[in-house]
């Protein structure tokens, strides 16, 4: 259901664009063979390049509003992507398009037909945009090979996130050169048709959004301050609960949501689900997995008393489904956002049918207890799935412990692959897909 949404967005922002740029075109621009049509191609394909990416940068800026239609932070960071993908593909040919003519000329492949005679140009005194035209184009050639660039090491996922994350910075500054170029050398009779406000829109927009993110102060109005108050590494499968204590407000949070994490100055931000409940006592608590490089290090690296800024709540994992029956399914530390949940129940003292399953390879019973004891506060029927002693959660296992899960709503918080079986699995047999929800651990 999620996905149906994004994937109607990012097809609506394609052809909507592409409608309006068609609406705008001069009667007949299209008519007669390629050399005559090149030029109008080359701006319609230079406006979508840059009216998708001005809706990528923006959605990059995290608009906490976009999320309930959106689905949540990390869906809306899946947008983003494939606007960029998209944008990359316009942009391509928009380049190819502008210097096809040339390359072909320089190689003697074939001959060109002459272009028609331009009405001839009386000066009127100083015009800026002719002045700024050779620099606009040359602005926009080196941007959009920095945009190739960027974009590639992207989409390279060998290429380490925290490089990524660095290079990916300069992404803003690249998208305020070709609105630079586009402004400047974009047909003029555009603003006045029906793409020029919607692209007026989009650009200053996207303008805003890029120089947010150039002074990094994306989500600065969503951050708040603390110190560790509590560390506690659990040996056995290597989680590391950290407790915080806020120092400045936070606007409290629902149980599945989670957080922008800083822990140093140095390093990112990373993004932790929130795995306590909010009592209003301005503490939050985080359960971290040595996943990689960095978080490998936190067990050893953090202290208490160490400052730590948490920004959001970010996400629509929030367990408000279309029915009461649920089942949940947590694999390894995809249990995090179910813990949260479990503690919310705990407190409350009420719970509706659930069958929690928690997947893990690295069992460990200091960790497990006080899941188990919550289930049992909450009366929600745990049940463990120990890889270590060769246990998989299939969909035969599953409905033998969950007969009526067609009836139920269904959230899941894990491995990728591991989420994609079980979907694939539950849709086959029935379970619509708006009944499946499922919270993305990564954002590339
Ligand atoms: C919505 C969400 C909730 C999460 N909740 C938890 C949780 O409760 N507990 C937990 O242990 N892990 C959680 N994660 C995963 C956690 O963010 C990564 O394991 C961690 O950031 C890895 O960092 P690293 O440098 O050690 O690993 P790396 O090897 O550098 O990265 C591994 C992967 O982690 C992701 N990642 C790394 N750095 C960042 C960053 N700064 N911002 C965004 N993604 C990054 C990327 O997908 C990357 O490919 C969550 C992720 C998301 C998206």
């Amino acid at each position: 259901m999620q996905f149906k949404i994004l994937k109607t967005i990012f097809a609506s922002a394609i052809v909507g664009l592409a409608g309006l740029w068609l609406l705008s075109l001069e009667p007949g621009a299209l008519t007669g063979d390629f050399w005559a049509m090149r030029k109008t191609l080359v701006y319609g394909t230079g406006v979508l390049a840059l009216g998708l990416m001005s809706v990528g940068v923006i959605l990059a800026a995290r608009p906490a509003w976009f999320e309930t239609p959106l689905g949540g932070l990390d869906k809306f960071y899946r947008l983003h992507k494939w606007l960029g993908i998209s944008a990359l593909g316009f942009a391509i040919a928009h380049w190819v398009l502008r210097k096809g003519p040339s390359w072909i000329t320089d190689l003697s492949l074939f001959v060109i037909p002459p272009k028609p005679p331009k009405a001839e140009e009386v000066a009127t005194g100083f015009d800026l945009f002719r002045y700024l035209k050779e620099p606009a184009v040359e602005i926009g050639e080196w941007a959009f090979y920095l945009m190739v660039g960027l974009v590639g090491l992207a989409l390279w996922k060998r290429f380490p996130y925290k490089y990524f994350f660095k290079t990916h910075r300069l992404m803003p500054l690249v998208y305020l050169l070709l609105v630079f170029h586009a402004f400047i050398l974009m047909d003029r009779n555009y603003w006045t048709r029906p793409l020029g406000p919607v692209l007026a829109l989009l650009l200053t927009a996207g303008t805003v959004a890029a120089v947010i993110a150039l002074f990094r102060k994306i989500g600065s109005s969503r951050q708040a301050s603390g110190a560790i108050a509590t560390l506690l590494l659990y040996d056995g499968n290597q989680a590391l609960e950290v407790g915080v204590r806020l120092k400045t407000a936070w606007r409290g949070h629902d149980a599945g949501q989670f957080a922008f994490v800083n822990f140093d100055d140095v390093e990112n931000a990373h993004p932790f689900t929130i795995s306590s409940a909010w009592q209003n006592d301005g503490l939050l608590t985080f359960t971290i997995k040595g996943l990689g490089d960095y978080t490998r290090t936190l067990a050893s690296s953090l202290h208490l008393g160490q400052g730590v800024v948490v920004e959001g709540p970010y996400g629509r994992f929030n367990f408000h489904g279309a029915g009461d029956r649920q089942i949940w399914i947590g694999g390894g530390v995809g249990v995090t956002p179910f813990i949260a949940r479990l503690r919310d129940l705990a407190a409350i003292g009420r719970s509706y049918p659930v069958d929690m399953f928690y997947a893990t390879n690295a069992p460990d019973l200091a960790f497990i207890a006080p899941i188990r004891q919550l289930a049992e506060q909450a009366g929600i029927a745990f049940h463990l799935v120990d890889g270590s002693n060769g246990g998989r959660l299939t969909l035969q296992s599953l409905v033998a412990a969950a007969p009526d899960w067609k009836q139920a709503d269904v959230w899941f918080c894990g491995p990728r692959g591991f989420g994609e079986a079980i979907r694939g699995a539950m849709v086959a047999q029935g379970l619509p897909t708006s009944r499946f929800h499922q919270e993305l651990f990564e954002m590339r």
